[in-house]
Parts: structure tokens; sequence; C-alpha cells
């Protein structure tokens, strides 16, 4: 990111250098906050609204008041790519439960803070999206439900994090997480679909996977270009005898992924469908979105 990069930070665009929060924060104390990564494609940001909405719903979960409205927040995240002037890149837009004591109690943090960052970014060299990444079974395996949500966007990624560490130490960059039961949830920070005859299948977001907005554009994608989509609880058998298989996420986008454990999946290469809808999610995310300008 250059140094010249404008930050939001609780209502006021500062300078990066500026931009800091209290070590007393109980987002850095304790995880105790929400975020949200968003893309912006040719000037407009993509789902801005679906967005806002999972990030105001992870709010309401963990009894987080906000003093801001979802109109005022969607207007800080544009005035944010537009004060930093780039066309197409990443938002990391976070709210922690702001400053407090020392222990846990937040009703003693009386005012949460918000940041938005825009930044470019590449997560994978564009050959990833030819030729597909390769991936292991991380033994970290996604908490359960019952102890914290999926479906909250929190600041507690410390799982995930543990997971990718697995990945990295194997010499690959991404990695299948499973459940306690041993399904499929997803992978370190995106869904995870696969193809077998013709059928796309991702499992249940209640197999412990963040209802993520590109899965949900995958849905919209599929049902546009007439492929088969239905939700299915799947193990590692499922992942090694696929015929084609992808991930999904805001910072990824639409990425194959053709070698598991070491298994090739499939013939070992990006498959049809898969390559059909990464053009397809590239037209729909350069082609609609909320103006920055
Ligand atoms: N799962 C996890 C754990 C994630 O952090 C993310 C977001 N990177 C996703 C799935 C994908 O969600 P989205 O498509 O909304 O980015």
């Amino acid at each position: 990111m250059s140094d010249n990069s404008k930050i939001w930070l609780d209502g006021q665009l500062v300078d990066k250098s500026a931009a800091t929060i209290s070590v007393f924060d109980h987002g850095l104390l304790y995880g105790d906050g929400i975020f949200e990564g968003i893309r912006f494609y040719s000037g407009r940001v993509f789902r801005l609204e679906e967005h806002i909405d999972r990030l105001l719903l992870s709010a309401k979960a963990i009894l987080l008041d906000l003093p801001w409205t979802k109109e005022e927040i969607c207007q800080a995240t544009v005035d944010t790519v537009k004060a930093n002037g780039l066309t197409d890149g990443y938002i990391r837009l976070v709210i922690t439960r702001g400053e407090g004591g020392l222990g846990l109690n937040p009703y003693l943090c009386p005012k949460p803070s918000m940041f938005i960052i825009a930044a470019a970014i590449q997560l994978y060299p564009e050959e990833n999206y030819v030729n597909g990444l390769e991936l292991i079974t991380c033994a970290t395996r996604r908490p359960t439900p019952a102890s914290l949500s999926p479906q909250i966007k929190s600041l507690n990624y410390l799982n995930n994090v543990m997971a990718k560490i697995e990945c990295i130490q194997a010499g690959v960059m991404e990695g299948i997480m499973l459940n306690e039961q041993g399904y499929v949830a997803e992978s370190t920070g995106d869904n995870v679909f696969v193809l077998k005859n013709g059928v796309v299948y991702t499992p249940p977001v209640s197999d412990g996977s963040l209802d993520g907005i590109t899965r949900q554009v995958i849905f919209e994608l599929c049902a546009n270009a007439g492929i088969e989509i239905k939700e299915k609880s799947m193990t590692r058998y499922d992942l090694y005898t696929a015929d084609e298989a992808f991930l999904t996420g805001t910072a990824a986008e639409v990425i194959p992924f053709v070698k598991l454990d070491q298994r090739p999946i499939g013939d070992g290469n990006p498959g049809k469908i898969t390559q059909r809808l990464i053009k397809d999610f590239r037209e729909l995310a350069n082609s609609e979105g909320t103006p920055c300008t």
C-alpha cells in the first residue's frame, strides 16, 4: 500500500500514519469485533449492500450497537475508495468493540471504532487461476457453531490462521477445513465447490462455513447458465473423486483447485465448468456495483 493512502477512521479520512487504535481496544485485546472484505472493480463496489447487511447481522449477533446507519457505512466505504483514487481493489472494513478496560466486560467499552482500508490487491497470481491451486486437508477443524457461529464474521480468525500455517508448512497456499464431524466446511478463507457428473455441489453453511457473498454469486451464475447446483454435506471422499473443484471468496474470487492431499482432482487440470464460472464471475464483477465517482 502506498504511504499516502487514506484510511477512514471513526468518521474521518486520515493518513495511514495517523490511523491508530488504542491498545485498550477490545478488538485487539479479545478479538471482540467484526469485519468485511469487499472488492471494487472498474470504479464500482461489488455487492456493497450484501456485505453491509452481513456486517450488520454480525454486529447484531455479538450485541454490538452501532452508531452508524447502513447508509452511512455504505457512504463511508465509497468515500474511502474515492479518497484513494483507485478503480480496482479490496476494502477491509473493521468494527471493534472499542476502547475499554482490561477485563472482558464489553459493557465497559462505551464506543465502537470503525476503520476502512482500500488497497490494491492480487491474492494469487493469474497463473493459479489458469492452472489451479494445490490444497491439503488441514488438521485444524472449524469450531462447532455451538461455540462460535461461522456466520459471524468476527475478528476471531486464529483457528483459520492455525490452518493457514499448516498449509504454508506443507508448501501449499490453501487448505480444506473439516468440521468436528469430519465433513467439509470451507477453506481457511473461502467457500468450497466441487463438480460431479455435471452438477455443482457445495456444503450447506450449517456444516461450518461462512455464507459467502461470492458463494451466493455462484448460485446466481449457475442458475443463469443452466448449470445444476446443490448443497450437500461432503467428506474428503467427495473432493477426492470430484471431476472439478474450486474455491470462492471476495479476495480469491473464483479459483480452481486441482490437487488435494497430493491426489489430482479429475484429470488434474481446471475443468470446463470452473473456467466458465471464472469468466462469468469476472464479467459480472466488472459490469455492476455501487459507483465510487
Ligand atoms: N469463509 C471464510 C472463513 C472467509 O473468511 C470468507 C471471506 N474471505 C469466505 C468464506 C468467503 O466469503 P465471501 O465470498 O463473502 O468473501
